[in-house]
């Protein structure tokens, strides 16, 4: 057994479990080398445009593309295809997407904030970050979902949000500069994860949104394919989850607030609800998915109910999604008077029960 296999050994356990199965197929095949990360795929498909082409012409060839991108994979999948017979186009519907994420960055909306101010000149938005790659830390992560261990997790500096509750807050909110990498740097990174036996790249941050450009160059770059996993906050422009397709594996998203009231509050996201959930249809429609509810003192009802109706009603009960008692006050937490304290096992166990009343039966244990 492997060394890792030893510390959690029910990353090697879930790969048999057939509800795992059900929900995270096609991510399980890629690991297994059965099947292609999207983003090779992404990289057949040619795309016939210039730079300065106008921008809803480049949008309707993305159409276009992601449609076509959605059929080869299909065909690719059930071998009626090799990849291997495919030529390397001269640019590709990969590169259409870093152009088009490019172009947003110019007049920033990758996230529902829509700063528009142009990031590729250095102005730095609400997050924070401006136009350099800063990445704080990249490790085998041994803590995530056992599906997804050991994690090939790169985290990025800046968010689009302020959880005052962060964990992350030095990285999300840019108190630490990190080390700016290029794209070349970043693709050299993830070969040597894979390498290392990382089953996965894990995005995230802060947030990765903020990123997007970088991160779909540095996959134009990388050789060997390795499942995508978009680690996000699920605050992201609908121009964004428009480029995600056809890139991302797996999308890890947390759903943080049942209703835009405690989204304001604790993390001054105005829309959140609509954004999220928006982004979730989005995540279903073009990946696998897993849902994060990390479970706040005093949320139960307002946020954890609605949240856990919603996932059972539109993502289906056998999606998978992991209901997180690890709250702890962190940062700015004290600001808000219920944050203060703990999450006690009994408000844990009743959101157990919520979940299960709803129907939900793929839960992350
Ligand atoms: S990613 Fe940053 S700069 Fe861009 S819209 Fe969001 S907060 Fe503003």
């Amino acid at each position: 057994m492997s060394l890792w296999g030893s510390i959690r050994p029910d990353a090697l356990a879930v790969l048999n479990d057939s509800r795992v199965r059900k929900a995270l197929g096609r991510y399980l095949n890629v690991l297994e080398g059965k099947k292609t990360a999207k983003f090779l795929i992404a990289r057949k498909i040619a795309a016939d445009f210039a730079e300065n082409d106008p921008l809803d012409r480049l949008w309707s060839l993305h159409e276009e593309l992601t449609r076509k991108s959605v059929a080869l994979e299909r065909e690719v999948d059930c071998s009626h295809e090799s990849l291997a017979s495919f030529n390397d186009p001269r640019a590709s519907y990969l590169d259409l997407k870093v152009c088009l994420a490019n172009r947003i960055f110019e007049s920033c909306h990758l996230c529902i904030r829509s700063c528009g101010i142009n990031r590729a000149s250095g102005e730095r938005g609400w997050c924070k970050v401006g136009s350099g790659f800063p990445v704080s830390s990249a490790f085998q992560h041994m803590g995530e979902e056992p599906e997804l261990v050991p994690s090939g997790t790169i985290f990025t500096v800046g968010c689009n949000l302020r959880c005052l509750h962060c964990q992350n807050w030095a990285i999300s909110q840019g108190y630490e500069p990190g080390e700016t990498f290029t794209s070349k740097m970043m693709a050299d990174l993830i070969e040597r994860m894979r390498m290392a036996g990382a089953r996965n790249i894990n995005m995230v941050g802060g947030d990765p949104t903020p990123w997007l450009n970088r991160w779909l160059e540095s996959f134009c770059k990388v050789r060997n394919s390795i499942a995508t996993i978009w680690n996000s906050n699920s605050y992201y422009s609908p121009e964004t989850a428009r480029l995600l397709a056809g890139f991302v594996d797996v999308y890890l998203l947390d759903f943080k607030y049942g209703n835009n009231v405690c989204a304001e509050r604790i993390s001054s996201a105005p829309k959140y609800w609509e954004a999220c959930t928006q982004n979730h249809l989005n995540a279903k429609e073009y990946g696998e998915v897993i849902v994060r509810v990390l479970v706040l003192p005093g949320h139960s009802e307002c946020c954890v109910r609605p949240i856990l109706e919603w996932i059972a009603k539109s993502l289906g009960v056998y999606v998978r999604v992991n209901l997180m008692d690890q709250y702890r006050p962190e940062w700015r937490a004290p600001e808000i008077p219920e944050l203060r304290l703990k999450l006690t096992t009994k408000e844990f166990s009743e959101t157990l029960k919520i979940a299960k009343n709803v129907g939900l039966t793929n839960l992350v244990t």
